[in-house]
């Protein structure tokens, strides 16, 4: 038998029961693998659940809101997947006239869309033989190889992605490339793999060994850029006030405090500054919370403030309440900031 067939018939029996691949089509597969970028399944299974009852086409998905997309997108971080679905589901309805595309090529020219993700919707929807190479599929192809090229060097980009290119069948390509992920995602993890039970453990060249865990190689760490935010839950009888976040930065398009950003000595005037409101603020410090990213270590000091007036406030700021905010996207720090206020 050989390793595709091998890896097929494993994972016939052991794949998981995902919606979406039931009857996949492009645009589940489109769905569920932008939705799971960066994303485990278990967190990303309900937001493919909401999705698809919200939006069960491309066309519903390219009618619908960009607020409402994001405000179903709240707590999966990573927002700009959600506008580039959007901006692709447009493409879709205009320059493919409504037809999902049904080829590595075309998908390509879809936004957010790069090799991973055509190639496993070109594979799973399409039967197109294109290799997927993901985290998982990295990692299973440096152990079974004994590959030590870092994956993040351009040679090894080259080496693995033609690696994987050469094993992928022409019959059932999807299966495969589903079952080279799942197998990462099930057996050879990055800790502990389980090699007894692994399909390839007869040929690959470290099974049972001591330093697998050493492979796949990296060459870069990730720069963490830290953070300090100063959020103002300004409260006027039983409003608040917020706004939206602009700017090519994280959470673009959703709805936060005024906040001011550094460590300033002088928060008040860039507060009166910002808003507009031209009083004295008499500031309470909250509580503080920590809140990682990929890239970014924030650390967010949240202050109240009561305010006297709304006089001189800026039109871009939304005067609302604490209920009314389940009606806006929300960064998942103001979330934890407003469940934290809501229990005390
Ligand atoms: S035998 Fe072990 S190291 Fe090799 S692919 Fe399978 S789980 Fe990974």
């Amino acid at each position: 038998m050989n390793f595709s067939s091998k890896i097929t018939d494993w994972y016939k029996l052991n794949k998981r029961d995902l919606p979406w691949r039931n009857n996949p089509e492009p645009y589940k597969i489109w769905l569920s693998e932008i939705i799971l970028q960066q994303t485990r399944v278990a967190q990303g299974l309900p937001y493919y659940e909401k999705f698809f009852a919200a939006y069960p086409n491309v066309k519903s998905f390219a009618n619908a809101q960009i607020s409402d997309i994001l405000l179903l997108w709240q707590g999966l971080g990573y927002y700009s997947r959600g506008r580039n679905m959007h901006f692709a589901a447009n493409q879709v309805m205009t320059e493919f006239k409504g037809i999902f595309p049904n080829n590595f090529k075309d998908l390509k020219k879809l936004k957010g869309v790069g090799e991973y993700t055509a190639a496993a919707i070109a594979s799973i929807a399409c039967n197109e033989s294109v290799a997927v190479v993901d985290g998982n599929v990295y990692r299973v192809l440096a152990r079974y190889f004994n590959e030590a090229i870092p994956i993040d060097s351009t040679e090894g980009k080259k080496i693995f992605s033609e690696l994987a290119n050469e094993l992928v069948p022409k019959i059932n390509p999807g299966d495969h490339n589903q079952g080279m992920m799942e197998l990462g995602a099930l057996i050879c993890t990055p800790k502990k793999p389980d090699c007894i039970n692994c399909p390839i453990n007869s040929s690959c060249q470290s099974a049972f060994s001591a330093s697998v865990e050493l492979l796949p190689v990296k060459s870069k760490k990730v720069k963490v850029k830290e953070r300090k935010f100063n959020y103002f839950h300004l409260k006027f009888e039983d409003k608040i006030i917020i706004h939206k976040r602009h700017g090519k930065d994280i959470w673009e398009g959703l709805h936060q405090f005024p906040l001011v950003e550094g460590e300033s000595q002088e928060i008040q005037n860039e507060l009166k500054k910002l808003t507009g409101l031209n009083q004295e603020f008499g500031l309470t410090k909250g509580i503080t919370l920590k809140h990682i990213l990929t890239h970014q270590r924030i650390f967010a000091d949240f202050f109240t403030v009561d305010l006297t007036t709304l006089k001189g406030l800026k039109s871009e700021f939304i005067v609302t309440t604490l209920e009314d905010l389940e009606n806006f996207a929300l960064p998942k720090l103001m979330v934890n900031y407003i469940e934290s206020i809501n229990k005390n």
